[in-house]
């Protein structure tokens, strides 16, 4: 140990240990700590030179010199160890407010998701119809001109054409929109040989929109070809499908005289009106009946586009739309609300 005359080896160790103290209070990261104790404590640190050069001091001297060095080792970790934590503290804090959490905030869970009216709406007409043998089939929502017109005995330059408003892809393609699902009937029909018994559901387009139109609905339409399919058959699987829709055993069906190219002879359905019961409300307009859509017999016409022989088998055909049926069912007023997907609406049919 180097220290001049006028220090004795206790002052010296003391000098160490108030150095090492004050040297470490000013450090704040772990890693500048670890060099510093090496300055004391490491294989060369001042207190370790100390130890090494005791063999030099006479025997007798050794012990209490060793035991003061030992001593001052013993200070200088433990302020060491003081200062870790310190550290470590510090750290802790300054983790902790870079991290606010405030325990007393509402928790965010996981909302449930559910499926739309319509879509409610289209699977329990399904089921009806299952439960009576009828399957479900589909087909494209871009169709030709042929499929959506000219197949369901629509000529070119047909009225009918100009009333459906349609969507063409491009004006010089033959492509469009569907107007209706008819064509899904059609191409039913192609692929399959009689008895043919289905629905065909989807979305159908149509440039029109207010508070009962909107340019995409969706709409349902039931076939049944056999060769003893009658009117009467018709009117049962309509007015049963109806009464058990709206659950109203009591419900009333009537079928109004109309026009469709693809039927002959067609029909108008109305139900009676399921919020006033008949006596005349807004809703009905008065006449305590409601329009639910178009049916008739399957067109001549039609059959033969599809190569099914009229002179054996007959069948009929129905139409409604689905978001129509929702409304009434649930009692919605603007169609618009089913496609403005606002949660608030859409959570009360859960
Ligand atoms: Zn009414």
């Amino acid at each position: 140990m180097q220290t001049d005359d006028q220090t004795s080896p206790a002052q010296a160790l003391d000098a160490i240990v108030a150095r090492a103290h004050t040297e470490f209070s000013e450090i704040d990261n772990a890693a500048e700590l670890d060099q510093a104790k090496a300055r004391y404590l490491g294989k060369s640190g001042a207190l370790t030179n100390l130890l090494k050069s005791l063999g030099k001091l006479p025997a007798e001297q050794r012990p209490t010199e060793g035991d003061r060095i030992n001593r001052a080792k013993q200070a200088v970790e433990a302020v060491l160890q003081a200062r870790r934590e310190a550290i470590r503290n510090q750290q802790l804090q300054a983790q902790l407010s870079a991290e606010v959490l405030d325990v007393t905030l509402p928790g965010r869970g996981m909302g449930v998701g559910s499926l739309h009216p319509i879509t409610l709406t289209l699977q329990r007409i399904a089921a009806l119809f299952r439960s009576i043998g009828f399957a479900v089939a589909t087909g494209p929502e871009i169709e030709t001109d042929y499929y959506n017109f000219t197949a369901l005995n629509i000529p070119e330059d047909h009225p009918a054409r100009a009333m459906h408003d349609t969507f063409y892809i491009d004006d010089d393609d033959p492509l469009l929109l569907r107007t209706h699902t008819s064509p899904i009937q059609i191409r039913y029909m192609q692929e399959h040989k009689p008895p043919i018994k289905i629905i065909a559901p989807g979305k159908v387009y149509r440039v029109d929109s207010d508070a009962t139109h909107s340019p995409m609905f969706h709409q349902f339409e039931g076939l049944w070809i056999d060769e003893h399919v009658s009117f009467a058959d018709l009117k049962g699987v309509v007015s049963d499908f109806l009464q058990r829709f709206f659950e109203r055993e009591a419900l009333q069906v009537r079928f109004r005289p109309s026009f469709f190219p693809f039927t002959e002879p067609s029909a108008e359905t109305d139900m009676g009106c399921v919020f006033c019961n008949g006596d005349g409300c807004r809703v009905c307009g008065n006449s305590g009946w409601l329009e639910v859509g178009g049916c008739g017999m399957v067109h001549p016409n039609v059959l033969a586009h599809v190569g099914i022989d009229s002179e054996r088998y007959l069948g009929f055909a129905f139409g409604m739309g689905i978001d129509r049926l929702a409304m009434l069912r649930y009692g919605v007023n603007d169609l618009r609300l089913f496609f403005e997907n606002d949660l608030r609406f859409l959570k009360q049919f859960v």
